[in-house]
């Protein structure tokens, strides 16, 4: 057996560091270790959308045949529907828009997503549930040394922080770390800014479900959802749904825009029944008060994001996902984010050219591709999130006449197309190209 040229801890076993898990074990050369701070492996009772941008990269991983098993979206790289969108805010809603795409939105269950993961994990790769990592430690030469909540420790070449959006290895990178490794002027230089340690409350809180299909269907058999994804504009309000698990359950998840205040912010995600959940959506349109009717109860989270970072790596120690950048979800993205990052990032430090002195190099090219996607991303969401619940810095539209005023009728149309035109770096772009892009900021000879 070959030595390891590279040791890999990867901080979290959410989506991100599950892919870049899968991703690195491909290297024979490369050792991976997941440490995931939870008992087991749980993901939240709700749907996931993966665009093409980032299927293309499950794909390239071997996972697409056993998701297609999961889902009852057809692949296809035509231009086609992929999402229907309904001013849902009156008694009677009005249609206004078809976005067209080039491939599909895939819908899952996230627990079908976590499941097929889980299951193409190579046999090396070793995960320990149950170890969170309290703080780590870069020294010039050596290892990294992790310590873990447990009074437990360990090392390793390359540390991945797929912590999640209040990620500690964020913060030890922005706040511990630069106090005793950096001087105020390399701090300057890379631009870390301890304000983007805590992550940021939006002003939206989600209310995420999923609805059986059949339950639905006694209510209401020929629900707009039963034919493809929708999403309902409304003033201050939006929702999303669309079908998981081959059909047999409705995705749901709805949210509230409130001008951000710490008061309404909250960590955890509570659970709300469904007479509250239904009177956050009165007066919406009967397609609506469908789903509201079929729901048994929902989680709420109050959603954050991350302050754009100006690096997503030090040293040897590198942020994926949420850890670092959470965008907002109303682009479905997060997730498709973390898949590219993980896939870029297993390329670069799986490249022959990459060895443990270089790691650095191989990190910085992952940040000069990775991030400036997700800030576009981030921008792009964060403006889509506006346009769903109808803000007035982006739309004016009356919140009641919509169906009778032709100007208000316009107005939605040109929405929709606004939506269409923001939203298509998630299946116009390839990830390819940009891993193929980072590759070439590699010196030292042909890659591998
Ligand atoms: C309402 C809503 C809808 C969304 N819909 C979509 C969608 O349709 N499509 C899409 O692409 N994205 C979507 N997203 C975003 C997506 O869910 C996230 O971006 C994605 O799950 C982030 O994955 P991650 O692996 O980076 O982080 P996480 O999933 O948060 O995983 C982090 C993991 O790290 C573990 N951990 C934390 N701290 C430690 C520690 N110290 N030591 C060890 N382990 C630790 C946690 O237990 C967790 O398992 C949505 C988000 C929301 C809120």
């Amino acid at each position: 057996m070959p030595k390891d040229k590279l040791s890999v801890a990867i901080c979290g076993g959410g989506i991100g560091g599950l892919v870049a898990a899968i991703a690195l074990s491909k290297y024979p050369d490369i050792s991976v270790h997941v440490y995931e701070a939870k008992r087991s492996f749980e993901e939240v009772g709700a749907g996931i959308g993966i665009w093409p941008r980032a299927w293309k990269v499950l794909a390239t991983l071997g996972l697409a045949q056993e998701l297609l098993l999961c889902t009852n979206i057809e692949i296809s790289e035509l231009l086609g529907p992929s999402f229907r969108f309904r001013k849902g805010d009156e008694r009677e809603g009005l249609d206004f828009y078809t976005m067209m795409t080039h491939g599909r939105l895939i819908t899952l269950h996230r627990a079908d997503l976590q499941r097929v993961l889980l299951s193409h994990l190579a046999d090396k790769c070793q995960i320990t549930c149950s170890k969170q990592l309290s703080s780590y430690e870069e020294q010039e030469f050596g290892p990294i040394e992790l310590s873990f909540a447990d009074g437990t420790s360990s090392t390793c070449d390359v540390l991945i922080g797929a912590d999640g959006i209040r990620s500690g290895i964020r913060s030890c990178m922005l706040a511990v770390q630069p106090v005793q490794n950096f001087t105020d002027q390399q701090l300057a230089e890379i631009g870390l800014r301890p304000s983007a340690i805590h992550p940021i409350w939006t002003g939206y809180t989600a209310y995420r479900t999923l609805i059986s299909a059949d339950r639905l269907k006694q209510l209401q058999p020929d629900h707009r959802v039963f034919s493809g994804p929708t999403q309902y504009f409304g003033h201050g309000g939006c929702i999303t749904a669309y079908e998981v698990s081959q059909g047999s359950l409705v995705n749901f998840a709805g949210f509230r825009f409130r001008p951000p205040n710490e008061e309404h912010s909250f960590s955890g995600s509570p659970m709300i029944n469904q007479h509250e959940l239904a009177g956050y959506f009165q007066g919406w349109d009967s397609e609506v008060q469908a789903l509201l009717e079929a729901v048994e109860s929902a989680t709420s989270w109050a959603i954050h994001t991350v302050e754009p970072l100006q690096t997503l790596a030090v040293g040897r120690v590198v942020l994926l996902g949420d850890a670092a950048h959470g965008v907002m979800p109303f682009q479905g993205a997060g997730a498709g984010l973390a898949i590219e990052g993980a896939y870029t990032l297993a390329c670069l430090l799986g490249d022959s050219r990459t060895t443990v002195e270089t790691i650095p190099e191989a990190l910085k090219a992952y940040d000069q591709t990775i991030r400036p996607l997700a800030r576009q991303a981030a921008e792009a969401s964060a403006l889509n999130g506006k346009y769903f619940t109808l803000q007035e810095s982006v739309v004016k539209v009356n919140q009641d006449s919509a169906r009778s005023s032709d100007k208000d009728r316009e107005r939605l149309s040109e929405v929709g197309r606004l939506v269409e035109v923001n939203w298509q770096w998630a299946w116009v772009g390839n990830a390819e190209d940009s891993v193929q892009q980072a590759l070439s900021m590699l010196s030292g000879g042909s890659s591998s």
